[in-house]
């Protein structure tokens, strides 16, 4: 499963797929990386009412991943037992929503 993001080439700072510029350093040399995919939940929320595309799914949880490469991403939880601090893993990209699951 691909996850994203960029790498300063100037500094080694990781950041955002969707960045432009490194906001260490400034500089727009920046290289497409490839992530692991895997990460610890930071927090969660879970959705009981959810938007008219996402109802079929509710009630689901919202997380928030630490990645282990130091980025923190919003995604979707596909599972029974979440709680802070549990490892997670990539599962799937659905449309523009990562997807994590149990590793
Ligand atoms: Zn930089």
């Amino acid at each position: 499963m691909q996850m994203t993001a960029k790498y300063c080439s100037n500094c080694d700072h990781i950041l955002h797929a969707d960045k432009y510029h490194c906001p260490i350093c400034y500089t727009d040399e920046l290289e497409l990386m490839e992530l692991s995919g895997y990460g610890e939940v930071y927090s969660y929320t879970k959705i009981h009412a959810a938007p008219k595309s996402l109802a079929h799914l509710a009630p689901y949880f919202i997380i928030l991943v630490d990645l282990a490469e130091g980025l923190r991403v919003t995604a979707r939880y596909q599972g029974e037992d979440l709680e802070i601090g549990k490892r997670v893993q990539l599962k799937e990209v659905d449309g523009r929503a990562y997807v994590f699951g149990d590793v």
